[in-house]
């Protein structure tokens, strides 16, 4: 089997089912609000957790809360800042080209009487430094909401100039990074990152799904998206599971040594399948500087999905437009808001990597993808 799907989801390693079995334990699987021995034990070994991927990620641990999902930071971030600000203004700024869990945020917000305006793209994928001051310069800008790497491309935010021009024009205004895709594949350390909130995801760095994190700095207020026992100082009710966060923080310190390696292995991957795939008449639309674990290409003759299918009789599995949207058969909207002609998005995989992927493999594909034009180009 070859799995070029990684951005959609990774598979569990073997730490974290193992880190997951340790958790398993008696001791920890008391409810950490429980007043009796056990109960503290959970909490304690629950706020260890916390404190230690607080420290991989740079924050501090009051600025870390354990969520179900990056959909789920992602909801309480944005919704949860504009419904506790409403003083800081009306209007939020972001891009056409964000994941769903974003723009559903968005639209949500809108509906409420938000005025959500979004920063135009370039053929990259980049917000356009032009549109965006246009925007701030509108005013009443609260909250900015960006991802540091897009999930379709690839494409890499200039984060740090965006987050300068951001705290020059409009000092108020709050930025919700969407760290996901970033996370294990480039270095993330909040501390200096420039962003006031973040959402990461437990699945895409090789944990189980059911886990991710919300991170809010010390400072900023927002309300919780789920109210109840009041559970982590508040932010996100529900009894603490140590066990999910435990296997986030077992994930996180895997991925967080070896990146430059990782990086350096993937983009050798990376740049044969672009050469090769350039050979053979396909079009790469991920960016030249895009992260390498993802590449989106365009096969002449092959639709999206039938190309998938093509791919998946060989047993190597890519995605068409991100999962999330895979069933609604629609042409990528971030390949199109990127300008992307409609026939050659209608044609795009996108082949993402993981650490674990290798050069052979890289090859079998290159050797299936040529078994696939000779047998089914008509
Ligand atoms: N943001 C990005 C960039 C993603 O790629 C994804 C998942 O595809 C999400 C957010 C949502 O993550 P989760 O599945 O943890 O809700």
């Amino acid at each position: 089997m070859i799995y070029f799907d990684n951005s959609a989801t990774t598979f569990v390693s073997d730490g974290v089912k193992a880190k997951i079995n340790e958790l398993m334990d008696e001791q920890v699987s008391a409810n950490p609000g429980a007043l009796h021995k056990l109960g503290n034990k959970a909490i304690e070994v629950y706020e260890g957790i916390r404190k230690e991927t607080a420290g991989l990620l740079g924050a501090k641990p009051e600025e870390i809360f354990f969520t179900s999902c990056a959909t789920e930071s992602a909801n309480t971030a944005i919704k949860g800042y504009m419904s506790r600000n409403k003083r800081a203004g009306n209007a939020v700024i972001s891009t056409r080209t964000e994941h769903k869990a974003t723009l559903e945020c968005l639209e949500y917000l809108s509906k409420l009487g938000f005025a959500v305006r979004y920063v135009k793209v370039g053929s990259d994928g980049k917000p356009l430094m032009e549109s965006l001051e246009e925007e701030l310069a509108k005013g009443g800008v609260a909250l900015a909401c960006f991802t540091l790497v897009n999930n379709e491309t690839g494409s890499i935010l200039p984060f740090e100039s965006i987050a300068k021009t951001i705290k020059v024009k409009s000092p108020s205004t709050v930025i919700y990074l969407d760290c996901v895709q970033a996370l294990g594949k480039m270095p993330v350390n909040l501390s200096s990152l420039g962003a006031d909130m973040a959402s990461f995801s437990g699945h895409k760095i090789h944990s189980i799904k059911g886990n991710g994190v919300l991170y809010v700095r010390k400072d900023v207020r927002i309300d919780p998206l789920i109210v109840g026992g009041g559970q982590q100082d508040g932010m996100r009710s529900g009894t603490q599971s140590a066990v999910l966060a435990g296997a986030f923080l077992e994930a996180l310190k895997e991925v967080s040594t070896g990146i430059e390696e990782g990086r350096a292995k993937v983009a050798e991957i990376n740049e044969y399948l672009r050469k090769e795939l350039t050979a053979r008449d396909a079009i790469i639309l991920s960016p030249d500087d895009a992260l390498p674990y993802v590449l989106n290409v365009s096969f002449k003759g092959f639709e999206s999905e039938t190309m998938l299918h093509c791919l998946e009789i060989y047993d190597i599995y890519v995605s068409t437009v991100s999962a999330c949207s895979a069933k609604t058969k629609k042409v990528s909207y971030v390949l199109l808001e990127s300008g992307v002609d409609r026939k050659i998005a209608a044609n795009a995989v996108r082949l993402s990597f993981s650490r674990e992927n290798t050069m052979e493999e890289a090859k079998e594909f290159i050797k299936r993808v040529d078994e696939i034009y000779d047998q089914f180009l008509i």
